[in-house]
């Protein structure tokens, strides 16, 4: 995938956000069954974006938990340089002050 269509799915992102789409944010993933059970409904989903950031509980802003702020740029799955989520079952560019449930340090 380019820059551009990065930038393109980014905007996607934060447009169907910011236009209301709700997201299961809590309960995040604090367990390792949590994470299997996230993962799996997320395979389910298979390509389908809204399907992808609701599942996953995406939010356009760091997410405080357990004390933690939780944020893509702290997360293991984080690719800095492309700002990029890596985890294979969500694969989408994000930006670094974005969040998910499956956020893992
Ligand atoms: S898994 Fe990590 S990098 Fe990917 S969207 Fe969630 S918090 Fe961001």
């Amino acid at each position: 995938m380019t820059a551009g269509s990065d930038q393109e799915l980014r905007s996607q992102i934060v447009t169907l956000l910011n236009s209301g789409l709700a997201t299961d944010v809590f309960p995040r993933a604090d367990t390792h069954e949590d994470v299997q059970e996230f993962v799996n409904e997320l395979r389910a989903a298979g390509n389908d974006l809204k399907s992808k950031l609701r599942l996953a509980g995406f939010t356009l802003y760091p997410v405080d938990h357990g004390g933690i702020e939780q944020l893509c740029e702290t997360c293991m799955y984080y690719k800095v340089h492309r700002r990029y989520c890596e985890l294979p079952e969500l694969n989408v560019p994000v930006e670094p002050d974005w969040s998910c449930r499956l956020w893992r340090i």
